[in-house]
């Protein structure tokens, strides 16, 4: 498929665009060169501005691949309903991460007491991470986030429930930015059978 990706200068556009290509992609710098004649448009960018790139897409009617965090869902998803073209988010791409927001979620129905803290690279705009804030949502939304912003870091984060006399902590650490490619390829396939509007999470394409 002919993919333009806004982002491909960044961290993960970096392993992203060869991966892509790997796949057998094609992948055009989506600031460059626009984005007609794409057939998806895939955007990790940062949150002022993925909007405006999607919209880009929109007008289009090009299906996108969100992996840009910390943006107005709502408002994105009304837009591509608006257009009758399926978009898709995911706060996190790696496999280990929808794990994590799972086995969370589950816990939280036994212990009353948890909080969340997510740690990134200092270059990281939002906080608290898209991540984190889907996880306490599935936790039932009033969770406590603490950010920690280090260079040093990539993503990570843990959940600790406290009950009497245990501690239980659920961990993720991303070691690369190579454990994303799979969920964006993946993504890559699905997004065109997707209903119009934003669909969100990679546990709905698994
Ligand atoms: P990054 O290293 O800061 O890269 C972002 C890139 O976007 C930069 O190269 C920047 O170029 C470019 N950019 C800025 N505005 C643009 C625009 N209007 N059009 C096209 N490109 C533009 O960030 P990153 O670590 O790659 O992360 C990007 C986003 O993905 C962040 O929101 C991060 O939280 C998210 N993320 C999500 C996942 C996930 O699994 N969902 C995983 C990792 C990261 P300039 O520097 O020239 O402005």
């Amino acid at each position: 498929m002919n993919i333009a990706l806004f982002g491909i200068n960044g961290k993960v556009g970096r392993v992203l665009a060869p991966a892509l290509e790997e796949a057998g992609h094609g992948v055009v710098d989506a600031r460059a060169t626009g984005v007609v004649g794409a057939d998806i448009v895939i955007d990790f960018t940062a949150p002022d501005v993925v909007v405006a790139n999607i919209s880009l897409a929109l007008v289009e009617r090009i299906p996108a691949v969100i992996g840009t965090t910390g943006f107005d869902q709502a408002m994105l998803d009304e837009a591509a309903r608006a257009a009758g073209t399926p978009c898709f988010y995911a706060p996190n791409f790696a496999l280990g991460a929808v794990l994590m927001m799972r086995f969370a979620q589950e816990a939280a129905r036994h212990f009353p007491r948890a909080e969340i803290v997510e740690l990134h690279a200092d270059t990281k705009r939002d906080a608290p991470s898209g991540t984190a804030r889907a996880t306490a949502e599935r936790m039932g939304g009033d969770v406590p986030i603490h950010s920690v912003r280090l260079p040093g870091l990539i993503a990570h984060q843990e959940v600790l429930f406290g009950g009497t006399g245990e501690l239980l902590t659920i961990r993720h650490d991303t070691t690369s930015r190579e454990v994303f490619v799979p969920g964006v390829l993946r993504a890559v396939e699905s997004v065109r059978g997707l209903p119009p509007g934003l669909t969100v999470g990679l546990e709905s394409l698994l």
